[in-house]
């Protein structure tokens, strides 16, 4: 069967792969689509230290039952699914704690394992999840909005908060998406006008664009002069870290999903006079694919906007060089794998 491997950084090639199959309680699946993601691009660049080369790329993934070793209710052959691309050990502070996306020997599919852009994979049953009326397309969004969804229930967001959302890429879609099903107020901020604008079909009430608009006076203005009671950061970028902590309201929450590349300088005073909460937020628990969706079935997530281009297994390696190139060209892609095979 034919696979996508990164051989080196910038070096995508198909190649043939042997064929897995359903064995160990594992169940094999057909890929169908395949959303690629900032993360993809680190690894493509070289530039993320997770990655080992080669490696097959690929985690957020819309597929078909072909057959299961076991026979297990609900996931019978035929049946479209998605699922979660993380590993745990069950035996590290985080899994004895419950939270298991935090596993500190992770493996993430086409980072730390290969990954899903081929033909076929098995996976545990207890990985996947299936939503009957859920589209490909869908259910390949699934795994990306999680990110942001953990975020959200991390700084517990609730009907009566106001959230700033620092960054409108994926990751931040899926926290403004999060706030906005919780019900709570969102302020989506951003540079790129169309990230916005999506960003506003996501749940966003406010929006702003820091190219031209100043960040502080604009978030005192729609909080009555208090600030947001909680800043969710994903970007990554020392000068949005600090902005979390100088922006948010005293007695607010700051959530940090963007993986800052270089050490940050804190007016640390700010930690205890505003008594702030201040959490990390990695990858996402099995209640946060619960969550996205039942969002994505309520249709309240503006999935036709937010994927740009769906391209072949082919085309991919061509795509993946402009992508690099000029990254702020692409909107979401999704590999469609190919249907005759
Ligand atoms: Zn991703
Ligand atoms: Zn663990």
């Amino acid at each position: 069967m034919k696979a996508l491997i990164l051989k080196n950084p910038g070096e995508a090639v198909i190649e043939s792969v042997p064929e897995p199959k359903a064995e160990d309680g594992k169940i094999l699946l057909r890929v169908r689509m395949i959303g690629l993601c900032g993360s993809d691009l680190n690894s493509y660049r070289g530039k993320n230290p997770l990655i080992q080369f080669p490696r097959i790329l690929g985690h957020e993934i819309a597929a078909t039952i072909v057959e299961s070793s076991r026979s297990i209710p609900g996931l019978e052959a035929g049946v479209n699914v998605t699922l979660s691309p993380y590993t745990s050990c069950g035996k590290c502070a985080s899994c004895l704690q419950g939270r298991p996306n935090a596993c500190a020997s992770n493996q993430t599919l086409g980072v730390q394992r290969d990954g899903a852009l081929t033909e076929y994979i098995t996976v545990p049953p207890e990985k996947l999840y299936r939503a009957a009326s859920l589209s490909l397309k869908e259910l390949c969004m699934v795994e990306p909005l999680t990110v942001g969804f953990h975020a959200a229930a991390r700084g517990r967001v609730n009907t009566n908060d106001i959230v700033a959302v620092l960054g409108c890429g994926g990751v931040g879609l899926g926290a403004i998406a999060a706030s906005h099903f919780s019900g709570a107020r969102t302020i989506a901020v951003d540079v790129d006008d169309a990230k916005l604008e999506i960003a506003k079909q996501a749940g966003a009430q406010h929006i702003i664009n820091t190219s031209r608009e100043p960040l502080h006076d604009r978030l005192q203005e729609l909080t009555g002069g208090h600030g947001p009671g909680v800043v969710i950061e994903a970007i990554g970028l020392p000068q949005t870290f600090r902005a979390a902590v100088e922006e948010v309201a005293f007695s607010g929450r700051v959530v940090y999903i963007g993986y800052a590349k270089e050490p940050v300088a804190y007016e640390t005073r700010l930690f205890v006079q505003k008594e702030l909460d201040i959490l990390g937020s990695r990858n996402a628990l099995a209640q946060d694919f619960q969550r996205v969706i039942q969002m994505l079935e309520a249709r309240k997530f503006p999935v036709e906007q937010a994927v740009g281009n769906i391209i072949s297994l082919e085309e991919a390696p061509r795509v993946l060089q402009a992508w690099s190139g000029n990254p702020s060209k692409f909107t979401k892609i999704m590999v469609q794998m190919d249907e005759t095979t």
